[in-house]
């Protein structure tokens, strides 16, 4: 099928799917109303502020402002989720072509893009719960060895092993206590069958093993009574209601206000839904957790990143810093 084609299926499929949302239980979503809003009084005394409500942003959030007399601010420029990220398998058109949970990125036109010559989509989770809204929700840990590789002393695999148990609650087992549901999909079918026999033949592993993911096995996902079970349900949903928590949704962080002096950051210039401009003040911190893309996108534009880069763009230069914007290595 010719690519308008397809994409006009897709906008009637979500159309058409989003209607029959309205009808059924799947309606019923999660509350996190945030009671505050920003006014004179609340651009000042954050300890933290947070710019980005997503994976990394909310487990912050969530264990900062367990301690009350810490007063946290989270900035999210998206919305809470949509009923339609509850649905498991909508995913993949949860980010295709163009969706209200993805910030729509292109690529720039080049030969490194699974063959696309003009470019391709890169997905990028926008609203609470970041690309957690978006994932295919598998629960995913990585590789030992990239880890060590990286040679790190507090972020070796010995030390984060122990720390990842603590994130998720297996349904059924005997796993830790987290946050974050995980369940199995107890998928079964002929070919599943014979591929599981044939691993076995091979000596391959038939489960998980913490670490490694050589082996074939029954994949683990963030789904809970059918659900997606976003960052956003896990880390926020049961402690949005502290008082020491603001979450402003709709709202983007433009620019970090940085000491020219001392180098340290003091506020976050933030546009709300009707583009007025607010300066969020803060005491101790400013966390940056906008994702791959937007992270070093606000880095440059607060002055931090390779100076021609800068200077190209008019910036000011508060900490020349060449790996920014950069492929990670
Ligand atoms: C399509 C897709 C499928 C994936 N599947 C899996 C999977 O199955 N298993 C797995 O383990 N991982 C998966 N991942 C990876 C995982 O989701 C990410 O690694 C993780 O969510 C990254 O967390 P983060 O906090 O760095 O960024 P994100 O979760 O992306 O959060 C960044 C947040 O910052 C917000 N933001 C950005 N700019 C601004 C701004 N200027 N002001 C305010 N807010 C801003 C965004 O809206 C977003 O909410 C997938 C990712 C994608 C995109």
């Amino acid at each position: 099928m010719p690519a308008t084609v397809t994409q006009l299926a897709t906008y009637l499929y979500t159309i058409t799917v989003q209607i029959f949302l309205q009808q059924c239980p799947l309606s019923l979503l999660t509350d996190y109303t945030s009671s505050c809003t920003i006014t004179t009084a609340s651009q000042t005394n954050y300890d933290f502020i947070i710019i980005g409500g997503g994976t990394s942003g909310l487990v912050l959030a969530n264990r900062l402002s367990y301690n009350s007399a810490i007063k946290v601010l989270v900035v999210e420029a998206g919305m809470p989720p949509s009923n339609y990220s509850e649905m498991p398998m909508e995913y993949q058109h949860l980010n295709f072509p163009v969706s209200a949970h993805d910030w729509n990125f292109k690529t720039q036109p080049g030969d490194y893009c699974n063959g696309y010559p003009d470019g391709c989509v890169f997905h990028q989770g926008r609203g609470i719960g970041g690309s957690s809204l978006i994932s295919n929700m598998i629960q995913y840990e990585g590789n030992s060895v990239d880890f060590d590789r990286w040679n790190i002393s507090l972020w070796n695999w010995s030390i984060l092993s122990q720390e990842l148990l603590k994130i998720n609650l297996l349904n059924g087992s005997t796993a830790t206590n987290g946050y974050m549901e995980v369940s199995y999909p107890h998928s079964t079918s002929e070919l599943i069958n014979k591929t599981t026999e044939a691993f076995a033949n091979l000596t391959l592993p038939l489960h998980m093993l913490q670490g490694s993911r050589m082996g074939y096995y029954e994949v683990p996902a963030y789904v809970k009574s059918g659900r997606r079970f976003s960052v956003a349900k896990g880390y926020l949903a049961p402690i949005i209601t502290r008082s020491n928590l603001c979450v402003l949704y709709n709202t983007r962080a433009t620019k970090i206000n940085i000491d020219f002096q001392t180098k340290l950051a003091k506020s976050v210039e933030v546009k709300n839904s009707s583009n007025a401009v607010f300066t969020m003040q803060t005491t101790r911190e400013v966390i940056l957790s906008a994702g791959t893309i937007n992270s070093p996108k606000l880095l440059m534009l607060s002055g931090i990143g390779p100076m021609d880069d800068l200077l190209a763009k008019g910036l000011p230069v508060m900490v020349p810093l060449e790996g920014v914007g950069k492929k990670p290595t």
